[in-house]
């Protein structure tokens, strides 16, 4: 991100795109841009970037955006679709850059594929426009596609879903089923399978999702409103039975009702979200959602990592843990477009919520021996799962230590559970760390530093398997990196999260 000039916010673009000003210079004619077009509008004061097959004039835009004119510039007169997608997929460009629309990319006459190769190359020519290297898939990569296969009773319809690969779990599988229409998402490392159909008949609400774990079988048993027989189990829509890159994957949103709203501190609140009946997705540690709002008349997109409802769980209310809620600790900004609006919701109000996302894998710390959790602000979020699967679940843990920088004692954010883990598990410790105190603060004092990493970042023994998870503003995070590589610790030590 970089600083950008008064009067050049999101809230400033949005106006901007509503004034009626000719952002295009092509008086609202959309035309065909081919290859040899669009590399010609490669200037700053002239540039236009292909994003999925669709061409934009981005001039206009270039101060507006908030990782600065170089990083737009980096795909000027080019297929940006690969960048984009690298930096903030999630950003929803469609409704954001709607005004900025010259047209589509003319699509190139494509050779017929010589072997059948899964919908994945077929995939993204759709999606890019442009030409893609092709992706044949080998006859072995072939048998680890997923494939599914339905039945039925009198009541139920089941559809399961071999995904031939041993490990599964609930995690790993999303599932939606709003009116007609069935989507169910199984996550396979960086690829998703998906079945999307237009069901035959209507069917109830709430379902169920079987998961054979150990031979990677997945049901999702469907209650019918009628007691009718089935023909076929739908009209198959345009990604079903695919297996493709999560990445060239859409996100997908369902509304979830807020159904609570308390104060974490001055700023900061606790939004509970209820998932709708005909759901099944669980966050897992380490991964954030999208959350959507239309502000303004424009979709604005950002991403929010959930928490649990409190730490320690021991006295959990089990009610509201049951997967169903989706809690998220947020920080409201006084000038914040997202957040100013999250704070209007009533309670009772709904939100798109998307499938989660990031990069974090649990086996990072399922290994660790001593885990050190460096926090700044609400950077502070991701560690409140990832420190309760570390305690309860990981065995070979002997240390876990949050080190939470903070400006002042009233933006420290669950305190109070942090000091009652910290009696009550003699493995958790946790260092506040101000860089705004008040005088009477005691208690250490600063920002992120070489000096203070070295202090607080100590293996228990010599060679004890280390893990240090960062997360907060990117100058922290970066500077944090750059502190410990220094200080000895591996690249693969280190993670840090970001979108
Ligand atoms: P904005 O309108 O973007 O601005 C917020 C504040 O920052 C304002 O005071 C503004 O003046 C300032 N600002 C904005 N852009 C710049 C800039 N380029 N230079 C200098 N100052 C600027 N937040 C949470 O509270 N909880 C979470 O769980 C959480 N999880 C996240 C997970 C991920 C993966 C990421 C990347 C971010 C997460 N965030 C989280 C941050 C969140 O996505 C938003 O950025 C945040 O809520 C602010 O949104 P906003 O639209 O209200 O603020
Ligand atoms: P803040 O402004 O209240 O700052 C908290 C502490 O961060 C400060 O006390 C200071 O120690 C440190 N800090 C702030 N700016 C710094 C700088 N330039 N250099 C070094 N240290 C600095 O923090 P906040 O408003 O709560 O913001 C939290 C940040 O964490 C946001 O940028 C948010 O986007 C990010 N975040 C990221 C994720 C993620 O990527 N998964 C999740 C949650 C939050």
């Amino acid at each position: 991100q970089v600083p950008l000039k008064p009067g050049r916010s999101l809230m400033d673009w949005i106006r901007l795109t509503k004034s009626g000003k000719d952002l295009t210079g092509l008086k609202g004619r959309l035309i065909e841009v081919t290859e040899d077009e669009l590399a010609k509008h490669n200037k700053k004061e002239d540039c236009w970037i292909c994003i999925r097959g669709f061409v934009y004039n981005v001039t206009p835009y270039m101060e507006y955006h908030p990782g600065g004119e170089d990083e737009l510039m980096k795909a000027a007169g080019t297929d940006g679709t690969d960048l984009f997608d690298q930096v903030h997929r999630w950003v929803n460009y469609e409704s954001m850059l709607k005004e900025c629309l010259v047209g589509r990319m003319a699509v190139k006459p494509v050779a017929a594929p010589k072997e059948i190769s899964s919908t994945l190359s077929e995939e993204k020519k759709q999606l890019n426009g442009m030409l893609p290297e092709k992706k044949v898939l080998g006859a072995s990569a072939k048998d680890l596609i997923p494939s599914y296969d339905w039945f039925q009773t009198d009541s139920l319809i089941t559809i399961v879903i071999y995904t031939k690969q041993k490990v599964m779990n609930t995690e790993l599988v999303i599932v939606d089923c709003q009116d007609k229409r069935l989507r169910g998402e199984i996550i396979m490392d960086d690829h998703s399978y998906l079945v999307e159909v237009d069901l035959d008949h209507a069917v109830q609400e709430d379902f169920a999702v079987n998961i054979a774990e150990k031979v990677g079988k997945v049901e999702i048993v469907l209650k019918k409103k009628d007691n009718v027989h089935w023909k076929m189990l739908g009209q198959p829509l345009e990604s079903h039975n695919t297996f493709i890159k999560r990445t060239d994957r859409g996100l997908f949103y369902r509304k979830c009702k807020l159904v609570s709203k308390t104060e974490v501190t001055h700023d900061t609140k606790l939004f509970c979200l209820m998932l709708p009946k005909s759901t099944h997705l669980r966050v897992p540690t380490g991964q954030h959602v999208y959350l959507k709002q239309i502000i303004a008349g424009t979709e604005v997109v950002k991403p929010y990592t959930p928490v649990l409802p409190f730490l320690p769980l021991d006295f959990k209310e089990p009610s509201r843990h049951d997967g169903a809620h989706i809690y998220l600790m947020i920080k409201i900004y006084s000038c914040g477009l997202f957040t100013q609006a999250l704070d209007h919701l009533q309670i009772g109000d709904y939100i798109s919520v998307s499938n989660p996302e990031g990069n974090f894998k649990k086996s990072q710390v399922q290994t660790s021996e001593d885990l050190f959790l460096l926090a700044a602000g609400t950077g502070f979020t991701p560690m409140v799962k990832l420190l309760n699967f570390a305690l309860t679940e990981v065995s070979c843990l002997r240390t876990a230590k949050l080190i939470f920088f903070n400006k002042t004692e009233d933006d420290i954010l669950w305190r109070n559970q942090l000091e009652q883990l910290a009696l009550k598990d003699e493995r958790f410790e946790v260092q506040f760390i101000l860089s705004q105190p008040a005088k009477d603060w005691v208690g250490k004092q600063g920002k992120i530093s070489s000096s203070l990493l070295s202090e607080f970042v100590k293996r228990s023994r010599k060679d004890s398997k280390v893990l240090i998870c960062i997360c907060g503003p990117t100058p922290f995070t970066e500077q944090g990196v750059q502190y410990l590589k220094d200080l000895g610790y591996s690249q693969e030590e280190i993670h840090t999260f970001t979108a």
